[in-house]
């Protein structure tokens, strides 16, 4: 009996020891990049941007299914929303829509509570839905645009989470922030900033990723690259930051 209360101690204080927080200058953020590896990111995408999924058009059954994937994704991750329990879906009513007959949609929210300064929040964001079907009944898949943002988002995601639970939680908060209705007039991250779930006047950042399986004219021989949009108009120090 002592020896199994000995040994349920021993696990506890290990098992508190790993969720000790730590300096979060002494992680190696490469160790944790490099648990983003291009077969996670095919296993999503080649779900995601499947005929199943019907072109993830803004509304329709397609869309809800991409939907309940991140959710799912996020939940298996153990990345909570901050909308509380398991309710990782910002309601975006068709009335919002200004063209076309759109129906009720969702954004899709998950995050990372920062720890010295958790009020400031950044935002990475990528848009979920797609073009859906056509007439023909044709498919537009939408893998680059923009499931190949999207499942980069759940793969940092899952680094950050891995970072966390080794103790380095991102002095910041972070939100995974899936927009919908992209492809209807950018409807859904103008509705996320017109009922933001956190302040703008706390968001110190957003990165949005779209379309990163592109590789641009002329770029063929590039080698990897990243193409960057907008990061000098608002704040300098972010351009740099990126250059
Ligand atoms: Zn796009």
């Amino acid at each position: 009996m002592k020896k199994i209360v000995l040994c349920a101690l021993a696990i506890s204080i290990v098992a508190c020891k790993a969720q000790q927080p730590k300096d979060i200058e002494e992680a190696n953020p490469v160790e944790y990049a490099n648990t983003i590896t291009a077969s996670e990111l095919k296993d999503h995408l080649y779900t995601f941007a499947s005929d199943e999924f019907m072109g993830r058009e803004t509304g329709e059954p397609g869309q809800k299914m991409a939907a309940a994937y991140l959710k799912k994704e996020y939940q298996t991750l153990g990345i909570p929303s901050p909308l509380g329990a398991d309710d990782y879906f910002q309601e975006v009513p068709s009335s919002v829509f200004t063209r076309g007959d759109v129906k009720d949609t969702e954004n899709v929210l998950a995050y990372i509570k920062g720890s010295s300064l958790p009020e400031e929040v950044l935002v990475i964001s990528s848009h979920y839905d797609h073009l859906g079907v056509d007439a023909e009944g044709n498919i537009f898949n939408g893998a680059d645009d923009d499931g190949s943002g999207t499942v980069a988002i759940l793969e940092i995601a899952e680094a950050f989470k891995k970072a966390q639970e080794d103790g380095f939680t991102p002095k910041r908060s972070i939100l995974f922030l899936n927009v919908t209705g992209e492809e209807k007039g950018l409807v859904g991250s103008k509705y996320y900033t017109d009922n933001p779930v956190f302040p703008l006047s706390q968001t110190v950042a957003n990165l949005n990723i779209d379309m990163i399986g592109r590789i641009g004219e002329g770029m063929e021989s590039a080698g990897d690259y990243v193409y960057l949009i907008g990061s000098d108009r608002l704040s300098t120090e972010l351009h740099d930051l990126s250059e």
